[in-house]
This record gives C-alpha cells, structure tokens and sequence, in this order.
C-alpha cells in the first residue's frame, strides 16, 4: 500500500508488502539453482481425442519441488524465471527432457502417434537459438519432430510480431508442430494469426469454464472452433473438469481436450502406465 498525501511525499509500505517482497528476492534467489540442485521435474497431462476417447499425447508442466516450502506452482515461479531471464535455461531442460520422455515411452511400446506439447516462454523467442535447440533435442532422442509441439501463448506472438513469425516458420520447417496456446485470453488480431505458421489453436479454460455458464459461452466457443476450422487448425480445448463440458465439445465438433476429467498432470510413470494399458486393449480387441 503506498499513499500519497496531498504535497508531502509520504509512502507508507505496510509488513505484508515487505514480507512479499522479501519472499520473491529469496526464491529468486533460490530459482537460480534450482536447475542444478535437481528440484524441476516435469508432469505430463493426458490431451484426448475427444472422438474416440483415446490418448493423443501430453502437456509437459513444470513444476519446482523446493526445499523448505514444497511443491511451488509454476504460476509462482514461471513469472520470476521471465523476467530473470532464467526461464531460458529452465525451458531448455524442459524440451530436453520431455523429448527424451517421449522416447522412452515409445521405446516401450507406446502408439507411435504420440505427441509431447511443450511450452515455450516468450524469452526463448528472444534469440535466434531455439529452432537449434528444438533440433538438437529431437536428434539426440531419436525423436521424429511431429512427435513434438510446442505452445507459445498469443501475448508472446504479438509482442513483436514480424520477428516472431521469423523465428516460428523456422521451428515449423523442422517439422515439430505449433499451438497458440491460451487462445482467446490475450490481444487477437485475426489478420495475423492468420499468418501464423500454427496448426493448433488451444481453447484457454476460462471458454471451456463459460459453457456452463449460458448459451451465449457456448456460442462464444462454437465462434472459436469456426475460426479455427477456416484456418484448418485442430483445437485442444482446456480445462475440461465435467463430462458436460466434454459432451458439448463434441457436439461441436472440437477435435481434442484437455482436463482433470481426463487426467491430472501425471509422473512419468503414470503415462507409461496409461499409454500401455491403451495399447493392451487395441491388441485385444
Ligand atoms: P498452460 O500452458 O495453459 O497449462 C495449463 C494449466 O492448466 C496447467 O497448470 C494445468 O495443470 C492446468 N489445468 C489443466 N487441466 C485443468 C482443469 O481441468 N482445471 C484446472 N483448474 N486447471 C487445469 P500449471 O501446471 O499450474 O501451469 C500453469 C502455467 O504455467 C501453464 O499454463 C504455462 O503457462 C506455465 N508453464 C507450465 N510449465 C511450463 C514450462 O515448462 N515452460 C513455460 N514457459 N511455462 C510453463
Ligand atoms: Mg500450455
Ligand atoms: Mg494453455
Ligand atoms: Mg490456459
């Protein structure tokens, strides 16, 4: 709370907002070694075929598993790594891992299908790097591309747009998919995204939250999912927590979803076990 009185310049912070600063100084300090202390790990979520219910692939999310305060949510530490610049090398590893997750699930035996989607932060677009760093990924892990997406959030996009579309035909040249991510939540120029080289829009979970609400959140949707069928682009909706949701996402046609209906974000182990008792069922059947 800062308070400015009239001509004195007075500005009184009051104990919380101290403490929340301090609080912030400390993990950004303790978010520097993070990395090397080993305390990131990635959870995948389960993304469906909303046709025939059957897995489609993974979100890779990070999470921090700090010493003393516990699992962090990356809404907590994502922001921070942002704007430290440290979100690079954290979304580096995140790429590295997960494209040698996604190799150890095919390895054993999962649908060839599969995809990991990862997502990219708006300061690994910053540079020239990333498509190297995608490449490498994929080479070192055997991995063919369009097993891997990776996310940018239309803020991201936008925020300097000509550049970006640059550095986003490159990464779409090697083959690896691309979703808008959030879609919806931020500022839309429809000229534009146009001229993305994207093939996925992903449907933010406040939409999918709104069909609940009345007819006119239902119709907003329908809207989204038109717009992305002109511009031929698959659609993930998120956050599909109720079967209503779901249903109605398929009424209308929306290719895949996203939600703890279908899975929480899950350890590696659990994935493997989801997408081997898949496939066990298509042997039988
Ligand atoms: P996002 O990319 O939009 O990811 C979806 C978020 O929605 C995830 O939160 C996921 O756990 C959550 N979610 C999924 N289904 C449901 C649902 O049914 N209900 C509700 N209430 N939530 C659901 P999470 O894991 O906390 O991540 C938050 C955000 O942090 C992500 O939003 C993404 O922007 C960012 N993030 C996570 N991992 C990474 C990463 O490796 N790199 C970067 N740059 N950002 C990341
Ligand atoms: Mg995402
Ligand atoms: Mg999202
Ligand atoms: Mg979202």
């Amino acid at each position: 709370k800062a308070r400015d009185e009239g001509g004195g310049q007075e500005v009184v912070f009051d104990p919380e907002m101290q403490r929340r600063a301090r609080d912030r100084l400390r993990i950004e300090a303790d978010l520097h070694q993070a990395l090397r202390r080993d305390e990131l790990l990635v959870l995948y979520q389960p993304i469906v075929d909303l046709n025939s219910g059957d897995l489609a692939g993974f979100e890779a999310l990070v999470r921090w598993h700090h010493p003393t305060r516990g699992m962090v949510s990356p809404m907590d530490f994502i922001p921070i790594a942002e704007e430290t610049g440290l979100i690079v090398p954290i979304g580096t590893w995140v790429l590295q891992q997960s494209c040698r997750q996604a190799r150890a699930w095919l390895d054993a035996g999962a649908n060839p299908e599969i995809f990991v989607s990862v997502n990219v932060s708006s300061r690994q677009l910053d540079g020239p790097s990333l498509p190297d760093i995608v490449r490498a990924a994929l080479e070192t892990n055997r991995l063919e591309p369009q097993r891997l997406k990776l996310e940018i959030t239309e803020s991201a996009v936008m925020r300097d747009f000509e550049v970006t579309l640059g550095l986003l035909n490159r990464l779409r040249a090697s083959g690896a998919g691309l979703s808008l991510d959030d879609f919806g939540t931020g500022y839309s120029s429809l000229s534009l995204l146009k001229r993305l080289p994207i093939d996925t829009l992903k449907v933010d979970r406040s939409f999918v939250s709104s069909m609940g609400v009345d007819s006119a959140g239902v119709r907003m949707v329908e809207a989204i999912l038109q717009l992305a069928r002109l511009f031929r682009l698959k659609v993930v909706a998120e956050g599909i927590e109720r079967n209503e949701e779901a249903e109605l996402l398929r009424a209308l046609s929306c290719e895949y979803g996203q939600g703890w209906l279908f899975g929480k974000p899950l350890t590696p182990d659990a994935c493997m076990e989801r997408l081997l008792a898949k496939t066990d069922k298509a042997v039988a059947n």
